[in-house]
């Protein structure tokens, strides 16, 4: 039987910064991913020679001395990744009555000069909207590379995004507007705390990049710097269970029927199916059941488009489209008036002048594909969900384009192929349960219920990812530190991340 000091299950971002911090550390780290393509949401596919991502069409705080940038270049990726940076305006947000584009500057001066340009009335409330954003930023420690010093986060997760916005303007357009991107965090009005949105919106507005080639190339880096060590990375293997033997985790059991043994376990895939792979009453019912019955947000329905040759310009700004009213609960739709937001991001091209591809994303609850639940379909593992769901798909890809002719008339002659994906792609790939899109659902009501810790119960058994403090690429980044932190009890090396 193989030992390791370290057992990872799953190679999403989170899992893939937390081996690294470790194996930086001196530990033999093992990760098993269940997929053929390691990195999770990093995953790209490549169709008629365009590549699209999965789950990074942007990532912030890249510009040199930024957080993410720091944290890159200690792990070895900023000599290596291919980046591009977007736009001065990297998101343009169209309110659907007046179909107009108010736009997002990079940098916090150009986003006040441009937002007090589109509504000179409300300068006062734009710089209250920045200089708060900044300030619940600084409560994070770790956002800002510095060490976790007691409770000073805590206030500033009860503070609703919705209730804030609306507290420091009475402009209903501004209002949407500045909520316009916040499909990035799937933002809810009921339940997102402003923290979420700070903390999200200001890693763009200090810079917005593209990775050029996808996203694949930051876990093929990372994955790299895991076998250099002395790791190891088995692909095409699911972890089904964790063996708990005198109070702690002793092996992981594997689809295949082997057992890996390791001093410590980390797991990089969902809580509720971590605490499910053990057996064990170290884990009490309550919690097992908090676990399971926590809100997730909400999935996706993806068109990626495929263009006919030099017919649509490549652009480097994204668009972030909402129905008038609904900014803050565009999951809540009636089938018929599908979508009532839509997110557009391009493909990234070398060959500049024309854009190959572009992701158009809208929000799709899990309930809508309900009926096909019993299928799972992956490269890996091959399932035809039937005729039924490829007409499901093509009616939504017409619904989608039709809305988005509002605004672009003539895309559609452009198109040379489509190709799309569901909730239940992302489930199957990701291994979630209902495709979320970006884990656990933050509530402002009840942060701390709606936050989970990276250690367990089980003393040697750890999670990461985006289920604990923060989604996206920065986010799972900083769970890889906060679960490496927990399980070391060493944190000297955010010291060292922040002089890189
Ligand atoms: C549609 C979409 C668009 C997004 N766009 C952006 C963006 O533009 N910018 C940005 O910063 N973020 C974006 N995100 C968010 C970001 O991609 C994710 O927050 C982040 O990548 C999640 O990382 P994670 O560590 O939680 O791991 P995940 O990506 O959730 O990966 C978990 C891994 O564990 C594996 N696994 C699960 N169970 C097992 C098992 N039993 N055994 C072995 N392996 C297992 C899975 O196969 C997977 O590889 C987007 C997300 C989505 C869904």
């Amino acid at each position: 039987m193989k030992k390791f000091d370290v057992l990872i299950i799953g190679t999403g971002m989170g899992g893939l910064v937390c081996g690294n911090i470790l194996a930086k550390q001196g530990y033999t780290v093992c990760m098993v991913e269940k997929n053929k393509q390691l990195g999770g949401c990093l995953q790209i596919y490549v169709r008629n020679r365009v590549i699209f991502d999965s789950g990074v069409h942007y990532i912030g705080g890249l510009d040199k001395g930024q957080n993410l940038y720091q944290i890159f270049k200690w792990l070895g990726l900023m000599d290596e990744l291919k980046l591009e940076k977007m736009d001065p305006d990297f998101d343009r947000i169209i309110l659907d009555d007046d179909q107009k584009e108010y736009r997002f500057m990079q940098g916090y001066d150009a986003f006040e000069q441009e937002m007090i340009l589109e509504f000179p009335a409300e300068e006062k409330a734009i710089r209250k909207y920045t200089k708060t954003m900044l300030e619940i930023c600084d409560r994070f420690p770790l956002y800002r590379l510095r060490l976790q010093r007691g409770e000073e986060k805590q206030e500033a997760m009860g503070i609703s995004a919705k209730k804030f916005i609306e507290s420091i303007t009475d402009n209903k357009k501004l209002q949407a507007v500045l909520a316009g991107n916040n499909m990035l965090y799937a933002g809810s009005g009921e339940a997102t705390p402003f923290y979420i949105h700070a903390l999200t919106v200001n890693s763009y507005i200090e810079s917005a990049w593209r990775c050029l080639d996808g996203g694949s190339q930051i876990s093929k880096i990372l994955a790299r710097n895991i076998s250099n060590s002395g790791g190891q990375i088995i692909k095409n293997r699911e972890v089904k269970k964790l063996n708990v033997e005198d109070g702690a985790v002793k092996t992981a059991e594997l689809n295949d029927g082997s057992l890996i043994q390791a001093d410590y376990f980390v797991s990089n895939t969902t809580p509720a199916n971590t605490y499910r792979m053990t057996e064990t009453n170290l884990i009490r019912s309550v919690t097992r059941k908090r676990i399971e019955a926590m809100p997730t947000t909400v999935s996706s329905f993806i068109l990626n488009i495929v263009f006919k040759k030099d017919r649509v310009p490549y652009i480097k700004h994204n668009y972030y489209y909402q129905k008038t009213g609904s900014v803050w609960a565009m999951d809540d739709y009636a089938e018929k008036d599908w979508p009532l937001g839509y997110a557009i991001y391009c493909s990234p091209s070398v060959k500049k002048e024309f854009a190959r591809g572009m992701t158009i994303f809208a929000y799709m609850r899990y309930d809508e594909v309900r009926s096909w639940e019993t299928s799972f379909n992956t490269v890996s593992t091959k399932q035809d969900r039937g005729a039924e769901y490829e007409a499901f798909k093509n009616r939504k890809t017409e619904q989608l384009l039709n809305r988005v002719e509002e605004k672009f008339p003539g895309l559609k002659k452009s198109i040379l192929h489509t190709y799309t994906s569901t909730p239940l792609t992302f489930r199957d790939y990701i291994g979630n349960e209902d495709g979320n899109l970006y884990g656990t659902a933050k509530d402002y009501r009840n942060p701390v219920g709606t936050l989970i810790s990276p250690k367990t119960r089980i003393p040697n058994l750890f999670l990461t990812g985006q289920y604990l403090n923060l989604h996206g690429i920065l986010g799972t980044a900083i769970s890889g530190l906060i679960t490496s932190i927990a399980l070391t009890g060493k944190d000297d090396f955010i010291e060292k991340i922040r002089n890189a």
